[in-house]
C-alpha cells in the first residue's frame, strides 16, 4: 500500500486533464526515481508558476505580467481582438505569428450540456471592450466543434449593434478541430482566409 504522501500527490495529478488515477501514480512513481534529474525540475517550475504567473484582466491571457505583454505591446494592432476560447488557443494562434492584433479568451465554451451558460463566459468584458471604441474588427476563433460555433454566432449577435467588422476562421478547419492541436500552417491559412460572420 503506498503512504499517505505519495496518494495525495498522485490524486492531485490524477485531476489533471488527461490523466488518470493509474497514469498518476505512475508519474509518481517516475519522478521519486529521477529526484535530481526531473522531479527537483518539476518543483522549481510549479513554483515559478505559482508565483510569477497571473491572469490578464483585460484579455485573460497567463503571463508574468498584469496587463500582459501582448495587451501592453504597443507594435501590436490595437483595432482588431481575436476572441478564443482557451488561453491554449490564444498561445497556438500566436505561435503562427499572422495575427498582429490583440486577444480576449473566453474561459471555455457554451455547452447545454455541462450548463455553461454566457455569464460564465467572459462576454461581457468582450462587449464592454468593443464598447469602449477604437475597435475596428474582432475576429472569432472559436474551435470548429458543435458548441464552438454557437458560442461564435452568440457572440456575434451580440456584437450585430456595434459599427464594427465581425469575421471568423475559414472552415478549412477540421470539423471537430481543437485549435491547439493544429498546425500552424493550417491555422494561418484559416486565420488568413477569414471572413465576416454570416
Ligand atoms: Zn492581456
Amino acid at each position: 500500500m503506498a503512504s499517505q504522501e505519495i496518494e495525495a500527490l498522485s490524486g492531485a495529478l490524477a485531476r489533471l486533464p488527461g490523466l488518470g488515477p493509474r497514469s498518476a501514480r505512475r508519474a509518481v512513481l517516475w519522478l521519486i526515481k529521477r529526484r535530481e534529474t526531473a522531479l527537483d525540475q518539476l518543483v522549481d517550475a510549479l513554483a515559478v508558476v505559482r508565483e510569477r504567473l497571473v491572469e490578464c484582466d483585460t484579455c485573460g491571457n497567463v503571463d508574468t505580467a498584469n496587463p500582459c505583454g501582448i495587451c501592453t505591446d504597443t507594435r501590436r494592432d490595437a483595432r482588431a481582438i481575436c476572441v478564443v476560447e482557451e488561453v491554449a488557443d490564444l498561445w497556438a494562434l500566436d505561435r503562427a505569428r499572422l495575427f498582429t492584433g490583440k486577444y480576449h479568451v473566453l474561459g471555455g465554451r457554451l455547452s447545454a450540456l455541462e450548463g455553461v451558460r454566457p455569464e460564465d463566459l467572459t462576454i461581457g468584458s468582450l462587449l464592454d471592450r468593443v464598447a469602449k471604441g477604437g475597435i475596428d474588427e474582432v475576429v472569432l476563433a472559436m474551435n470548429a466543434t458543435l458548441e464552438g460555433q454557437t458560442t461564435a454566432h452568440y457572440i456575434a449577435e451580440r456584437l450585430e449593434t456595434f459599427p464594427i467588422r465581425v469575421t471568423q476562421l475559414a472552415h478549412g478547419l477540421p470539423v471537430g478541430g481543437e485549435l491547439d492541436y493544429l498546425d500552424e500552417g493550417t491555422l494561418a491559412q484559416a486565420l488568413r482566409a477569414r471572413r465576416p460572420v454570416g
